[in-house]
């Protein structure tokens, strides 16, 4: 049985692709944003949108007892390292204090499933690699924590209400819609991949690599690259798995378990575009760490999850094309 599944901040990138995943399958699906970095455009059209924040209760009653929501699926949340150095607070505001609020909700409702976007940033430096799901938690940064604070939440909250819980531990989620009907939209972007195709695309004049002396085999940071495509069914496939065993909640990796330098990644779009971005070394940026590769063999043992397009040039892509649609978007305003 497909229930109905509340997908917060279903319009922003990873949320999008979601929606795309669950409506694809034939699950009722509705979404909770604010639209502070998502688009409309990234959604169905007949996708009932909910514009406001996930801490506003009596939205989020609403919206329950309008759409019978059984399962949540929480993206909404900020996720750029350097500014949560910058900015703690607000972090902790987003993605911790509003976690709680959207899951008390969520228990006081009798919602009886929920999927958390968490992050491999819950390591932090790890002393092994790659990393498996019981690896020392010791975030770097305070994205990191704000969302390993939810985790705690989360474990604490299944264990006293009826409630089960996926975390899901993104590694460095990349690439678009393989159907070109979402992506990667917002501006100021800071991810690798989406600064180098805008490069690639004359957005930007060249690309910075942040460190060129961290302790990696070309001195550039490594990072497992997952496509957003393959993250989004992994979730529909948690989805299903907790239904079907209602008081057992996972925590599980997301990679492919295959690392990328910066150097590596830049050659892959240099690769797809037959051109040649000019690279210009940069000091290390702050609240990075040298390598995360995942160990996935949980995600791989627990669900029938067969990525589909664990291939970095496929991801680049992707990322590109999405690239070039976006400023046809952006051209019809
Ligand atoms: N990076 C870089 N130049 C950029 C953006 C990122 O060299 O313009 C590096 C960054 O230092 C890290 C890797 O690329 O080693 C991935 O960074 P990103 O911001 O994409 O994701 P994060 O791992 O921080 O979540």
């Amino acid at each position: 049985t497909k229930l109905p599944v509340l997908v917060t901040g279903g319009a922003g990138y990873i949320g999008s692709h979601a929606v795309w995943a669950l409506h694809d399958a034939g699950w009722p699906v509705s979404v909770i944003d604010n639209l502070s970095t998502g688009f409309k455009f990234a959604l169905p059209a007949d996708c009932p949108l909910y514009e406001g924040d996930i801490e506003d209760a009596a939205l989020l009653a609403r919206i329950f007892a309008e759409q019978g929501t059984c399962a949540i699926m929480h993206f909404a949340g900020s996720i750029i390292v350097p500014e949560s150095v910058a900015r703690p607070l607000d972090y902790y505001l987003n993605n911790t204090v509003k976690s709680r609020a959207l899951i008390a909700a969520a228990v006081g409702a009798g919602v009886p499933h929920f999927i958390f976007s968490s992050t491999a940033a819950v390591y932090g430096t790890p002393e092994v690699s790659p990393v498996a799901e019981d690896a020392p938690q010791r975030p770097i940064n305070p994205y990191g924590m704000s969302k390993l604070m939810t985790e705690a939440m989360l474990a604490d909250t299944a264990r006293a209400h009826p409630l089960n819980y996926c975390a899901l531990r993104y590694f460095n989620v990349a690439g678009a819609d393989p159907q070109g009907r979402t992506g990667q939209s917002t501006a100021g972007a800071t991810h690798l991949i989406k600064i180098a195709v805008e490069a690639a695309l004359g957005k930007r004049e060249q690309v910075g690599i942040y460190g060129t002396d961290y302790a990696t085999p070309d001195g550039t940071g490594v990072r497992d690259y997952i496509h957003v495509s393959d993250l989004a069914a992994a979730h529909v496939l948690a989805l299903e798995a907790l239904a079907a065993a209602p008081t057992t909640s996972l925590t599980m990796n997301c990679g492919y378990g295959q690392g990328y330098s910066v150097r590596e990644v830049l050659d892959a779009v240099d690769r797809v575009t037959n051109r040649k971005l000019v690279r210009q070394e940069l000091p290390r940026r702050p609240g990075d760490a040298d390598s995360l590769v995942s160990d996935n063999r949980r995600i791989m043992a627990t669900l029938p999850w067969t990525p589909r397009y664990a291939d970095l040039d496929v991801i680049v892509g992707h990322a590109l094309a999405w690239e070039r649609r976006l400023e046809d978007i952006r051209a019809a305003g």
